[in-house]
């Protein structure tokens, strides 16, 4: 049997086993819904179980992360396939149509918390073994499951797991599945991540706040100062002024940029989604490329003086604000501190005291189109899709994807299963069955080419 036919004769079974996982609330945010993720856990683990695999269910300082050993397979490459079976809160729950965690499968789509976002991507993956099994007998690479309950709540035990375990978690490729292709029936290869520096710079200019008629004209004034400074920061064109910061910035090569033009990619819906009327940013690059492949800096947050009603005649004497770096390779999260924090100090201006406290630092994570996986990814998906993938970046983070480069040095690889318009995090979230469906049979055929890497 192929695992086409192994796809088609247990459809229905896949679908409802999804359903099962679907029906555990595992928020991982929400204390009162501890067993619930643990369910999913246990649930998790038992699927792996069934194939064979070697499975635990492991302790960390929060939820339990499931590893699942297939068997040795001498010679063949090591491949992780990561995913959490834990969700984000289904609240509002009156804009759902239904219980968020009875799933409803209707119309070609599954509906429910954790349809897309990650239950069903991961599960898709679980499948596809159980496919490749029921079709080949054995597997063709050395191949472990990493299933985590706390990517909902930012991993926060996650990389201190993957460095305690790198041995046992040893891989050459990473499989990520959690995220989206450009559109339906377009296979993605997403081989970019943007990193992140996040700041507060807070400014202090006197010991207190000093009324504008006995002290105007004669004192720093904190607000005046942190306008100038946050104006300082970039130049008219939108190019980052901040000594250094683009000195590593891998420079865009004429492929990639090709590449890029090549993504479909509708500007009028971007903008009509967002609300704006206008896309400013650097000069000299196009509006993909500045969201996926060039580094920025926004102002994310202002505060200081008085905020009430009316009036109130006061100098500020503390202003704050929170901005964030969105980074690409190779900028390391920490020489950006540094950088805004050498900037900042330099062009404070005079009496005035400026104090830069990081809130996040992430690395980016990129890699190669002529990476061997990437190949062979390319290779799976024109298989399953009958097209070829479109290479997409991402201009979020997945901090996780560069701790196992970091942690494992393996290529990480990331195969988004399901639609941008999944409303995860949001009501009525969904999975088309046909995304799930092809999701089982591009993980088969994903193994077996990275088995065989091209390159
Ligand atoms: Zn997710």
């Amino acid at each position: 049997m192929t695992v086409d036919q192994y796809v088609a004769a247990e459809q229905t079974r896949l679908i409802e086993e999804l359903c099962a996982f679907l029906r555990m609330p595992s928020v991982s945010t929400d204390p009162s819904r501890t067993s619930a993720v643990r369910d999913a856990a246990e649930f998790s683990a038992a699927a792996l179980r069934r194939l064979g695999f070697k499975t635990d269910v492991r302790e960390t300082g929060g939820h339990p992360v499931v590893i699942g050993q297939g068997p040795l397979v001498a010679g063949a490459p090591r491949v992780l396939i990561y995913g959490h079976y834990d969700v984000q809160p289904a609240e509002p729950l009156e804009l759902w149509a239904h219980d968020p965690f009875d799933p409803v499968v209707s119309g070609g789509v599954i509906t429910a918390r954790g349809a897309s976002d990650d239950k069903g991507q991961v599960y898709a993956h679980v499948k596809g073994v159980e496919a490749l099994l029921a079709s080949d007998g054995s597997l063709p690479v050395n191949l472990t499951f990493l299933i985590e309950g706390e990517e909902e709540i930012g991993s926060p035990n996650l990389a201190a797991f993957v460095e305690a375990h790198a041995d046992e978690l040893a891989a050459d490729v990473v499989i990520v599945s959690d995220g989206a292709m450009v559109g339906p029936g377009i296979p993605t290869i997403t081989y970019g991540l943007r990193g992140m520096t996040y700041v507060t710079i807070r400014v202090r200019a006197a010991g207190r706040d000093l009324h504008s008629g006995a002290y105007g004209g004669g004192v720093p004034n904190a607000l005046d100062a942190l306008a100038r400074l946050l104006a300082g920061l970039k130049d008219a064109h939108g190019r980052v002024l901040v000594d250094g910061f683009y000195d590593p910035v891998r420079p865009l090569d004429d492929r990639e940029r090709a590449a890029i033009a090549s993504v479909p990619f509708d500007q009028d819906a971007f903008m009509a989604d967002a609300g704006v009327t206008a896309t400013p940013g650097e000069h000299g690059y196009t509006l993909l490329e500045r969201l996926w492949a060039r580094p920025t800096l926004d102002v994310n947050g202002l505060s200081g003086g008085f905020q009430g009603d009316g009036a109130k005649t006061v100098i500020a004497a503390e202003a704050m604000a929170k901005v964030s770096c969105r980074l690409v390779p190779d900028q390391d999260p920490r020489d950006v501190l540094a950088q805004l924090e050498a900037h900042l100090t330099a062009h404070a201006p005079d009496g005035v005291d400026v104090s830069v406290t990081a809130e996040g630092l992430g690395h980016p994570a990129m890699t190669p189109l002529d990476a061997p996986s990437v190949q062979a990814a390319t290779t799976a998906l024109r298989q399953v899709w009958g097209r070829d993938p479109v290479f997409a970046r991402s201009g979020g983070s997945i901090p996780v994807v560069s701790d196992f480069q970091r942690l494992l040095g393996a290529e990480t690889l990331l195969v988004g299963l399901g639609q941008e318009d999944d409303r995860a995090h949001a009501p009525n979230e969904k999975f088309a069955v046909e995304d799930y469906l092809q999701g089982i049979r591009v993980s088969a055929a994903l193994l077996r080419a990275l088995a065989r890497p091209t390159a």
